[in-house]
């Protein structure tokens, strides 16, 4: 099937998802899941937490403030978004900006792994904890999992069905949004992806 529509077929997947303790939320709302963006062939996928009311709203990943910052960073390395392809473990909005809860990531998770075999990246850039750990254990980095504090901005090389992969794990680009000198630790730690691009 083409990428195009393997990734509609997800789309509509999640649009009739009422498995979903956040569905009932979502419809109550006119929210729609947010399922990620870019280009279908990109060589570095970056993996969010959850979508934030602003991309609910519309439907599009990092589009509220922290992904005004998260373009920035891209363009400090010569990226576009549209180069690369934005998505999030969890596809819904949990209430109240809440954390996704383990059951949620759970839920959400095989989607994630559904569209990484369809766009098969050669970089996988996690932000956050969250997607961080999703993904580390994904791929049996378990024994690696440190707190973000300690392996922010580290490469780790990893198996794909398709290949090697490489992860790259992120600070979240909301940490920023609190905390100023975050900034440029966000800043230096996406040096690390230039070497990809
Ligand atoms: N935060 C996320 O983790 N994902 C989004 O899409 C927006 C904000």
């Amino acid at each position: 099937m083409p990428k195009f529509d393997e990734m509609k077929k997800i789309r509509d997947e999640l649009l009739a998802f009422k498995e979903s303790p956040l569905y009932e939320y979502r419809t109550a709302n006119k929210y729609f899941p947010v399922v990620g963006e870019g280009s279908h062939d990109a060589h570095i996928m970056f993996v969010g937490e959850a979508p934030g009311k602003t991309e609910a709203k519309t439907g599009k990943p990092f589009c509220g403030a922290s992904g005004k910052f998260l373009g920035f960073l891209l363009g400090t390395i010569g990226l576009t978004r549209e180069a690369v392809y934005i998505t999030n473990v969890v596809k819904d909005r949990p209430p109240e900006n809440r954390d996704p809860s383990p059951d949620e990531i759970a839920l959400y998770g095989p989607f994630l792994d559904r569209q990484i075999e369809i766009i098969r990246p050669k970089v996988i850039a996690t932000l956050g904890r969250y997607s961080m750990a999703y993904i580390m254990k994904k791929f049996g980095l378990d024994f690696e999992l440190e707190p973000i504090s300690k392996i922010h901005g580290k490469a780790f090389e990893a198996k794909a069905s398709y290949g090697t992969l490489s992860i790259v794990t992120l600070y979240h680009p909301a940490a920023a949004l609190y905390n100023g000198s975050m900034r440029e630790v966000l800043q230096k730690d996406f040096e690390v992806l230039k070497k990809f691009v």
